[in-house]
């Protein structure tokens, strides 16, 4: 494994901001991966795990320490649904490939950008399924034990777009692979409403796991969802902002501030424990409703012309031009509703 110097971060990135590693590395097997935790201890230096870059943001100065990125590879099949996945798979390339053997399970997720190690991470889900659905393990290094440990789907504490490595324990485990169970022959699944109509109307019943993850690729088309290469808007890391969770009271306060009825706003009970009474938001409507819309920005920054949650850095921008756009659209929404904004993307640090 080479440790390299000075290494720029941004086209490592989907957004494409920010400066340079002082120490790189790409991790291909899990005795690099020990490799380079212990080069890191050994120089008193920080570790950043880096995945494909879609969920994060590099701050101009870099990172004072070693990037490592993880490339661990390979799809191994152990029979019975059992899917063993490297860490540095690329998540789209693995949904293909089960959606081209007849495995359900991931359809739904297709499209969405960066690596099987990410997507644990955050419980990555899209168009009526999660990640954590499917997930039956995951092998990861734990910086605190000081060695690898498999955690079982439950020990991985999954919540919506969280579990324990983003959250409570943030930093203490690399993962190396993620053992998946997918379902041979099952039929794709169809909760999310629009996906339904669109693949109703126009695949054969029922939908196969083709057509499905063929229109979920059409929709994030035209919503800027899907990075293709020459969109003028590729340069994005997906929703910015996470959807809110508020008391059910505000719901008056902000339908008085907007100027509609309470049944006007849209909104869902959030049914996990200990956020009862609470109700979840979406982020893109009170955006939309404090006059932050679909192209907003004049300047290197500003609002997909798709997609109201999606910032863009329309080319030159720096991480300073994302955080004043993050500050003017967090105050005003504040300042309007009395709801904080929490960004989505990781700040790497
Ligand atoms: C156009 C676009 C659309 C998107 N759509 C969706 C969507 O529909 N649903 C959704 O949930 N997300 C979506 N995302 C966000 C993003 O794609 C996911 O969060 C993805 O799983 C991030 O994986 P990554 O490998 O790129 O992680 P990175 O961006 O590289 O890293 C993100 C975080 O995960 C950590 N991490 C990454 N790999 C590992 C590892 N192996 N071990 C430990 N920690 C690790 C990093 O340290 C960092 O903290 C979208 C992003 C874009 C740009």
């Amino acid at each position: 494994m080479e440790i390299r110097e000075e290494v720029a971060l941004a086209p490592l990135t989907t957004f494409g901001v920010g400066g340079a590693a002082r120490f790189f590395a790409v991790t291909r097997s899990e005795v690099d991966v020990a490799q380079a935790v212990a080069w890191a201890a050994e120089h008193g230096l920080p570790l950043f795990v880096l995945g494909g870059g879609s969920n994060l943001l590099v701050r101009d100065e870099g990172y004072d320490g070693l990037v490592m990125q993880m490339g661990l590879a390979g799809i191994e099949d152990r029979g019975d649904g059992l899917f063993d996945v490297g860490a540095g798979e690329s998540w789209d390339g693995f949904v293909q490939r089960m959606v081209d053997a007849g495995y359900a399970g991931v359809e739904c997720m297709a499209g969405i950008p960066g690596s099987v190690g990410g997507t644990p991470v955050q419980n990555v889900g899209a168009y009526g399924q999660e990640v954590s659905e499917t997930i039956e393990s995951v092998r990861a290094f734990d910086l605190e034990a000081g060695e690898f440990v498999e955690l079982a789907k439950d020990a991985c504490r999954f919540r919506y777009r969280q579990s324990r490595f983003n959250t409570e324990e943030l930093g203490r485990f690399i993962v190396t692979k993620v053992r998946f169970r997918l379902c041979k022959g099952g039929t794709a699944t169809l909760k999310y409403a629009e996906l339904w109509e669109r693949v109703s109307a126009a695949a054969s019943q029922p939908a196969s796991l083709a057509e499905v993850a063929k229109t979920v690729r059409e929709i994030r088309r035209g919503k800027g969802m899907l990075l293709v290469e020459g969109d003028a808007e590729i340069h994005t890391a997906g929703s910015f902002f996470k959807n809110p969770v508020v008391e059910a009271e505000m719901l008056a306060p902000i339908a008085a501030a907007a100027g509609v009825a309470v049944e006007k706003i849209p909104h869902w009970p959030v049914d996990s424990v200990g956020s009862e009474g609470r109700i979840k938001l979406p982020a893109a409507w009170l955006l939309e409703r404090a006059g932050f819309v679909k192209g907003w920005g004049e300047g290197t920054v500003g609002i997909s012309s798709r997609h109201t949650l999606a910032l863009v850095n329309r080319g030159g921008a720096t991480f300073a031009d994302v955080i004043r756009v993050k500050q003017e659209i967090t105050e005003r929404v504040w300042e309007k509703f009395g709801v904080r904004l929490e960004r989505e993307p990781v700040v790497m640090q």
